[in-house]
């Protein structure tokens, strides 16, 4: 017995995996919970699949449901917005189905940080400014760890993704700039990445949570900081190494 949960991505429905699409268009239950799946893609199940939305169940209800439907022989699938190893609640639902001895195949999905990413033209790593990203939240009613509170964070000067922090944007500025980053800069907001109704907003830590009030941006949204989203970037000196002239490697001999 297996169950398959499977990352829909951030919500164009052809941002799935090829794999992922297969599974769903396989399944004979399929289960979804967020408002960030999109329909479109839940329409690919066939049309004697048992689809079912979860939102309304607590966690032991829909495990139930998931194991009565697997002892039934049938394929169920699972599906999560974005990739469902960032912010899915994945494990609690795993520590309950291997008690049960269900065996478990995750397929991953582009998550919205990538997708907002792209949205926005970035790259996130930028040589010689930054070579890491963050990704995390605000703490809100669900506590980080001490060690990991955004203040802690922004000594790396990396760049930083937030989920679940739409709402938190005042925190999120205090922090930052009570860690040493400057007022000026650059936070790039991706509402619901790649859905028709997609919205960005740049903005810098300044003005940050007037330009999210100002676009209405309460929820469904990605925050990108860091000088990685420099709208200008591309005309600054920063280069990497590996297409450098005077830099070998394994394919390439230096000159
Ligand atoms: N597993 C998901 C994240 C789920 S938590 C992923 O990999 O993307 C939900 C949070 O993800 C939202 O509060 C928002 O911060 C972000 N998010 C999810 N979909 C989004 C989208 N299409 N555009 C922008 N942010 C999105």
């Amino acid at each position: 017995m297996k169950l398959y949960i499977v990352g829909a991505g951030p919500g164009a429905p052809d941002l799935i995996t090829v794999r992922g699409l297969k599974l769903i268009q396989e399944a004979d239950v399929v289960l979804y919970a967020d408002s960030l799946v999109s329909e479109e893609l839940i329409k690919e199940a066939k049309p004697s699949a048992e689809v079912l939305k979860t939102a309304g169940m607590h966690l032991e209800e829909m495990v139930q449901i998931m194991k009565e439907r697997l002892l039934e022989g049938k394929k169920v699938v699972r599906v999560h917005t974005g990739d469902p190893a960032v912010y899915g609640a994945i494990m609690e639902q795993i520590a309950l189905l291997k008690e049960a001895e269900i065996d478990i195949e995750i397929v991953p999905g582009v998550s919205s940080v990538f997708a907002s990413a792209a949205a926005v033209g970035a790259e996130l790593t930028i040589p010689d400014l930054t070579q890491t990203v963050i990704l995390t939240r605000a703490e809100g009613r669900t506590p980080v760890p001490e060690r990991e509170k955004l203040r802690a964070l922004a000594e790396h000067h990396s760049t930083i993704a937030l989920f679940l922090s739409a709402t938190l944007t005042k925190k999120v500025v205090n922090e930052m700039l009570a860690a040493g980053w400057s007022k000026d800069t650059p936070v790039a907001v991706v509402y619901k990445a790649t859905w028709p109704d997609e919205k960005i907003v740049r903005s810098t830590l300044e003005n940050l949570d007037e330009d999210m009030k100002a676009n209405g941006v309460r929820k469904q949204a990605m925050i990108l900081m860091g000088w990685a989203l420099d709208e200008n970037i591309h005309q600054k000196d920063y280069r990497s190494k590996l297409y450098d002239k005077g830099f070998t490697h394994g394919f390439r001999k230096g000159v």
